[in-house]
């Protein structure tokens, strides 16, 4: 078959999307195949059987601090200001519920222990580590004072060990401490779940944002076709399409599926999403609740809340429940269970795509990270800009 691209991108996501557009922006003819029948990767999102806007891998919310990542996508939308806040909702002692912020700061000290004991302690939490400071629940826990510990177990038990067991079937304590403290005690009255400073939701949607992205004169992508049936890497030269390629290639998928899984598979947790659509204007009052301590959902989001979207009468929800990802048909490796083991298998994988000098890993997947939308998105430009300075 004749090759009439230099550059073949696998995966149509924030990784290969943002590559794609910066290299036919340089001048090279781009080639992208999605193994989905959409583009966008786990950010895709689009209208459900009731006219609500949904994400369908789970709810993605932009943020970030990076403003060439934000000025560069912001050519593809424009953006609804969205400042994305989550509550814990837990069981109180009284039999009913009580829901406080998350990230745990000022305003859930004093919801949790009354407004005098909480503002106690939190002046006390401020005086040990400053006033707006972020701590890590596992930095909090090794507090030698009596009373700090005991507050730190307060938040360890009614934050992170149950929410935590439910997402990664370990403790706090046991998986990337990195994890967690995405999440600080926050020793401040801002209740907003990121503090970035652009932070919003594409007005249109992700997926419009992505469509925009990849239209261009030297992009074409592939709907419903997997990479790994037109790429060859058994042996010393990259072949596509039975044909040795001397182009670069990015691949974003996994890289252990990439190399027929030869060390035995990565070890990923995957998710069920669960859909509603409910016959009312307002489910949760949040873009997200977060269940901390009892049910076997991690969290419920509304969307409407976090799209904007007006449409009486009707809202959507989705429950996520957190599981080990089998590998079967079907099932969608979401995140990477970072640990030294995993990371040395993954070295493996690795250094197996090095031998090709024209082989790219890239992405949550490819690289077994845990990714923003905006880190990937920077990662993405700065791998083009170098392809492109070749
Ligand atoms: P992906 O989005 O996974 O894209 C990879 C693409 O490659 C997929 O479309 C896949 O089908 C395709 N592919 C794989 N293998 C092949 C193949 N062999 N051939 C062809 N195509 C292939 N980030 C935030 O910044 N904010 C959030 O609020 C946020 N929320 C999240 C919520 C959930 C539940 C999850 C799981 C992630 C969230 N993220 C969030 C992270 C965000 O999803 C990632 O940063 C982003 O999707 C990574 O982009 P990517 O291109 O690396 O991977
Ligand atoms: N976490 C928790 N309780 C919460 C929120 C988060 O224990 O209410 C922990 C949990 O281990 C989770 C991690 O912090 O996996 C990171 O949370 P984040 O909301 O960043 O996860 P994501 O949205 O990426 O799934």
């Amino acid at each position: 078959m004749e090759q009439t691209f230099d550059v073949l991108i696998a995966g149509a996501g924030y990784a290969g999307a943002v590559c794609a557009r910066s290299l036919a922006e340089g001048g090279k003819r781009v080639l992208v195949l999605e193994r989905r029948g959409h583009v966008g990767g786990n950010a895709y999102d689009c209208p459900d059987e009731a006219g609500v806007l949904i994400h369908q891998y789970g709810p993605h919310i932009f943020h970030t601090n990076d403003s060439r990542v934000f000025a560069w996508l912001s050519r593809f939308t424009q953006w609804r200001d969205y400042q994305h806040r989550v509550v814990a909702d837990i069981p109180d002692e009284k039999g009913g519920r009580m829901r406080y912020p998350v990230p745990f700061n000022l305003t859930s000290l004093e919801t949790a222990f009354g407004p005098e004991e909480g503002k106690r302690l939190g002046d006390k939490l401020i005086a040990a580590y400053g006033a707006e400071k972020k701590v890590t629940i596992l930095e909090l826990r090794q507090n030698p004072d009596s009373e700090i510990s005991a507050l730190a177990d307060y938040v360890y038990e009614h934050v992170f060990v149950h929410y935590t067991m439910k997402q990664w079937g370990q403790k706090p304590e046991d998986i990337d401490p990195n994890t967690t403290a995405r999440v600080p005690v926050f020793l401040s009255r801002d209740d907003r779940y990121f503090q970035d400073a652009c932070q919003g939701m594409p007005l249109e949607g992700y997926t419009p944002m992505f469509q925009k992205m990849l239209d261009h004169p030297n992009i074409k992508v592939e709907l419903g076709v997997d990479a790994l049936e037109r790429l060859d890497l058994s042996g010393d030269v990259l072949k596509v399409d039975g044909v040795p390629f001397e182009g670069e290639v990015i691949y974003t998928g996994q890289a252990d599926e990439l190399f027929r899984f030869q060390y035995g598979p990565l070890p990923y947790r995957t998710l069920d999403f669960r859909f509603e659509t409910l016959e009312k204007d307002d489910f949760q009052g949040y873009g997200t609740v977060n269940y901390t301590v009892d049910q076997d959902y991690t969290r419920i989001t509304e969307f409407k809340h976090l799209t904007g979207q007006v449409l009486p009468g009707k809202t959507t929800i989705v429950k996520e429940y957190s599981r080990a990802y089998g590998g079967i048909l079907g099932e969608i490796p979401y995140y990477a269970i970072i640990n030294p083991e995993n990371n040395a298998l993954y070295g493996q994988y690795k250094a197996l795509a090095d031998r090709f000098p024209n082989l790219h890993l890239l992405g949550r997947l490819a690289e077994y990270k845990y990714y923003n939308m905006d880190a990937i998105a920077g990662r993405a430009l700065d791998l083009a800009e170098t392809l492109l300075a070749k």
